[in-house]
């Protein structure tokens, strides 16, 4: 362990946080933090780290961008076009995308991006936007301008899917930000990644606990409506 390392187990000692940096506690329901990119706005804001819903974009996210991936086939269902924004505070053990829990990796986001990926979704093929990240619901500034543009320019005609770490569960009860974001998309894959109950076999999941939902008949139903699509 470095010296600075060991600087921020002290500073999470300090604020009574039980993990520090390779160690890594998981307890049961609570989220494992990237104690190296919060630690700073924790002290500063006095963030609860196990109560995630109460996390807000506007105190974390810098509108970075991991990458951009357009007219791909794995990240939902027909071609796609993908935004990977950066920063996740959950640090799941094994995360698929470890550099994008970073809140400044990448690049910005930026109108030229914004116009491009409008450009590449007017071709008839593409079936529409796929958000990753990093974390969408954390960086609602950027998932928001981008969805709200495609609904303006397109309505309903282009799918919108994201994935979150955050569970449906816990969007109901989210800020207003992660709400609007929610009912702007068509399809969410939720939860975190959950390393003991991996399976790869999964459609569009990397662990069994995460669930595909058909977010506008959830909705309309009052409860989780799973995508009718689903094979396994
Ligand atoms: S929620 Fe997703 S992006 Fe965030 S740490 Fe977990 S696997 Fe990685």
């Amino acid at each position: 362990m470095s010296e600075r390392d060991e600087n921020i187990d002290e500073d999470l000692e300090a604020l009574g946080i039980k993990f520090g940096i390779g160690k890594k506690h998981h307890q049961k329901d609570e989220p494992n933090l990237d104690v190296n990119s919060v630690v700073r706005q924790m002290k500063q804001k006095k963030y609860d780290p196990y109560d995630p819903i109460a996390w807000e974009a506007k105190d974390f996210s810098k509108d970075m961008i991991a990458d951009y991936k357009p007219f791909n086939f794995v990240d939902g269902e027909g071609v796609r076009c993908s935004l990977y924004v950066s920063g996740c505070l959950f640090a799941c053990p094994e995360c698929y995308n470890l550099a994008a829990q970073n809140f400044r990796y990448g690049q910005p986001y930026t109108k030229e991006l914004e116009d491009q990926i409008i450009k590449d979704l007017e071709h008839s093929y593409v079936d529409g936007l796929t958000l990753l990240g990093g974390e969408p619901f954390l960086n609602t500034n950027v998932s928001l301008r981008i969805v709200k543009r495609i609904r303006k320019e397109f309505g309903a005609k282009k799918t919108i899917w994201s994935w979150s770490g955050y569970t449906w569960e816990e969007l109901q009860q989210g800020t207003s930000d992660k709400k609007e974001l929610l009912s702007l998309i068509d399809i969410l894959v939720d939860g975190r990644f959950v390393k003991e109950k991996k399976d790869l076999t999964l459609q569009f999941r990397g662990s069994s606990n995460q669930k595909i939902i058909d977010v506008k008949k959830s909705f309309e139903e009052g409860k989780i409506h799973i995508w009718d699509r689903l094979v396994k």
